[in-house]
C-alpha cells in the first residue's frame, strides 16, 4: 500500500515515515499543500496522512482538492489544534478519521489498518484465501497449520492480492503499492517476487493472467 505523508514538522514526519516503513508500507512524505496536489497528481496513493497546519495553507485545501476531483481515498488527519471546531471541518469536508497531536505510532498504525480494511469493505483484519491465512497486525502468514516466512516485499504483494481476492491486480499497481519515489524499480521486481511467493505458497496459488496481472482466489469471493 502506497501512502502519502503531508507533515511540515521534521520530527513528526520522520517518525510517522519510519514506523509505516517499518510496517513495509510505500512512503512518500511532502511538506507543504502545494507538493502534496503535485504528489496527487502524479501518483496513485491508497492512504493520505494529512497535517492541518501546513506553511502555504491547511491541509483542508488538500482534502477539498482530493474530495472536489472524487477522489475517495482514505484520509486521516493530525491536528494540533485540540479543538472540535477542527476535528468537526475536517470530517465534513471528508475527512475519515483524525489524530490529536500528540498521538502514539501504534495508534496511527492500528487506525491506518482499520480504515483500509473498511474502505475494502472487509470487517475482520485478518485475510484468509484457500488455505494461506494473513495477519497484518502481525505481519505473519500460515499455510495451514504451518508458518510461512516472507521477506517485507512479499508480504506487501501477498497483503496486496489477499485484499483483492477474485479481482486481477496488475504489475503497475503492486509497484506502485512497493515504493517510494526514492526507490528505482527494477522492471522484473515483481515477477520475482511473485516467483518466491510460489515457491512458498504453491505453485497455483497465485495465478498469472498473460498481459493482465495476478490474481488469488478466482471463484472464491
Ligand atoms: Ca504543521
Amino acid at each position: 500500500m502506497r501512502i502519502l505523508v503531508v507533515e511540515d514538522d521534521k520530527v513528526i514526519g520522520d517518525g510517522i515515515l519510519q514506523a509505516l516503513q517499518m510496517q513495509n508500507y510505500a512512503v512518500d512524505w511532502v511538506e507543504d499543500v502545494e507538493s502534496a496536489l503535485t504528489a496527487i497528481m502524479a501518483n496513485k496513493y491508497e492512504f493520505v496522512i494529512l497535517d492541518v497546519g501546513l506553511p502555504d495553507g491547511t491541509g483542508f485545501d488538500v482534502l477539498k482538492n482530493l474530495r472536489d476531483s472524487k477522489n475517495s481515498v482514505p484520509v486521516l488527519i493530525l491536528t494540533a489544534y485540540d479543538d472540535v471546531s477542527y476535528r468537526v471541518k475536517g470530517l465534513d469536508a471528508g475527512a475519515d478519521d483524525y489524530l490529536i497531536k500528540p498521538f502514539k505510532l501504534e495508534e496511527l498504525l492500528a487506525r491506518i489498518r482499520a480504515l483500509r480494511r473498511r474502505s475494502m469493505g472487509q470487517a475482520n483484519p485478518i485475510l484468509q484465501v484457500g488455505d494461506v491465512i494473513l495477519d497484518p497486525v502481525a505481519t505473519k502468514v500460515k499455510k495451514g497449520e504451518d508458518n510461512v516466512n516472507l521477506g517485507p516485499k512479499e508480504f506487501a504483494i501477498l497483503h496486496t492480492l489477499m485484499e483483492k481476492c477474485g479481482k486481477i491486480v496488475t504489475k503497475e499497481q503492486l509497484e506502485e503499492g512497493l515504493y517510494g519515489w526514492d526507490m528505482e524499480i527494477e522492471s522484473n521486481t515483481i515477477e520475482v517476487h511473485i516467483h518466491g511467493l510460489r515457491k512458498k505458497l504453491g505453485k497455483e496459488f497465485i495465478e498469472t493472467l498473460r498481459h493482465f496481472g495476478y490474481r488469488v482466489g478466482a471463484g472464491e469471493d
